[in-house]
């Protein structure tokens, strides 16, 4: 069992593997590097895990993905939420796994031919399950759409979790690590055989192996080593609200607009709604993020266009019904994240830059175990680091992101 401690000064601490972030992807990553049989520190500056990014997440995962490096990456993690409970051998974790599925809408005519792209493309990449429904049948299964509605792409397998139990669930799960919370790295020490050590506030830790799981910080810790990650991090907004209408559909599953990158999904005593302003710019990441007064009201306006039971639940809205978070979504120049050993650092792995490290932290975490220790050959691996470097990667077409 693992410990999850506050430690106290320390000057001779080793470990064969320093995570750095107690996010979902770095405790995943923790896991699977003790699962391998590595003796595994994780660092976390704050007072526990999955308190930044990924709680302030939809906490939605899905299979839908048009592009292979990240259906290859989504349908293995997803088959793990599915099994959590053995694959961390836990019979008491409840990740409270929920699958009514992702739905992405339109209402207009030219985007009807995308959504063919992709059902077809999913096929292609078996991807399965995943559907195009039309017409009657699309008002008949989810009636809550607006009558504009026209087509929609479905798959029944995709949803949500709790990020926290399964953060923790990964934590507690992990043989031979440990998780050391309120403990800041300030620097990476190397020599002449790459990564020696990880400096922090209460000592330095003697490591050979460093995975840069820091979420929106992961830039910051890729300067320590002298490298610069090509990422951004642009600010993203969600908003919680408490409603008892009887008309919100419980059962729906979580649904984007396609014309106007508004999502929503049920969450217990009402619903969780958002959108994803193209426009935002760039902004250096912080722990808190100031959130925008009419995040709420956009969100609901743009909800309303094709789910417009939106429009009851604005009328009877009261301010203290409204709870809006904010944290990072992270860009890389394919929107992919980055898995695996860094080429120009020896010792030093990445497991970072996500826009959707919720749905990828399972499969992404056992993938750096496994390059890490000889399993995968990270030429194999279409998210390596130096496929930049190489020139090999392409912007993706996948929705909402
Ligand atoms: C509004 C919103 C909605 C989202 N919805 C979804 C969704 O539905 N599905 C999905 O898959 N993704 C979603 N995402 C994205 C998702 O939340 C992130 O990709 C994911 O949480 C990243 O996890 P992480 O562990 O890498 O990062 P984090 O959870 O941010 O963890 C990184 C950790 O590193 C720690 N750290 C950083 N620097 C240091 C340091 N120097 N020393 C010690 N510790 C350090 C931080 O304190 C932090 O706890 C959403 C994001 C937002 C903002």
């Amino acid at each position: 069992m693992s410990q999850i401690i506050v430690p106290q000064a320390f000057n001779k601490e080793t470990a064969d593997a320093v995570v750095i972030g107690g996010g979902i992807v770095g405790a995943a990553t923790a896991f699977w590097l003790s699962k391998a049989g590595l003796r595994v520190i994780l660092v976390e500056k704050r007072d526990g895990l999955s308190s930044l990014t990924t709680a302030a997440s939809a906490e939605c995962f899905r299979t839908q993905f048009t592009e292979k490096a990240m259906a290859d990456l989504a349908l293995p993690s997803v088959e793990m939420f599915e099994n959590f409970k053995n694959i961390v051998g836990l019979s008491d974790i409840d990740i409270g796994i929920t699958q009514k599925g992702y739905l992405f809408v339109t209402d207009d005519p030219e985007t009807v031919p995308d959504l063919e792209r992709a059902i077809k493309q999913y096929d292609l990449l078996g991807v399965p399950g995943s559907e195009l429904i039309t017409g009657d049948d699309l008002h008949k299964r989810f009636p809550f759409l607006a009558p504009g509605a026209l087509a929609a792409s479905f798959n029944n397998r995709d949803g949500w979790i709790s990020t926290h139990e399964t953060t923790y669930g990964f934590a507690k799960g992990s043989k031979n690590a440990r998780f050391f919370i309120r403990t800041l790295v300030t620097g990476l020490n190397t020599d002449g055989d790459g990564i020696c050590g990880v400096e922090t506030d209460k000592g330095t830790i003697h490591t050979r192996m460093v995975v840069n799981c820091a979420g929106p910080y992961a830039k910051i810790i890729g300067k320590m080593a002298g490298i610069d990650l090509p990422f951004s991090t642009v600010r993203r907004q969600k908003a919680f609200i408490k409603t008892s209408s009887k008309n919100v559909p419980s059962n729906a599953p979580f649904t984007v607009d396609l014309n106007n990158h508004g999502y929503w999904r049920p969450e217990a005593g009402g619903v969780l709604c958002a959108w994803v302003d193209p426009e935002e710019r760039e902004t250096a990441p912080s722990d808190e993020p100031a959130t925008d007064w009419d995040f709420a009201a956009e969100s609901i306006h743009r909800a309303s266009r094709l789910n417009p039971f939106f429009e009851n639940i604005a009328e009877e809205l009261k301010a203290d019904d409204i709870d809006v978070s904010a944290g990072f979504y992270v860009y890389t120049p394919d929107d992919k994240p980055v898995i695996g050993p860094c080429d120009e650092v020896k010792g030093l792995h990445l497991n970072c830059g996500y826009w959707c490290g919720v749905m990828m932290a399972p499969g992404a975490g056992k993938r750096v175990a496994d390059i890490a220790t000889g399993k995968m050959d990270d030429k194999d691996n279409p998210l390596r680091y130096s496929r930049f470097k190489e020139g090999d990667f392409e912007k993706g077409d996948t929705f909402l992101k």
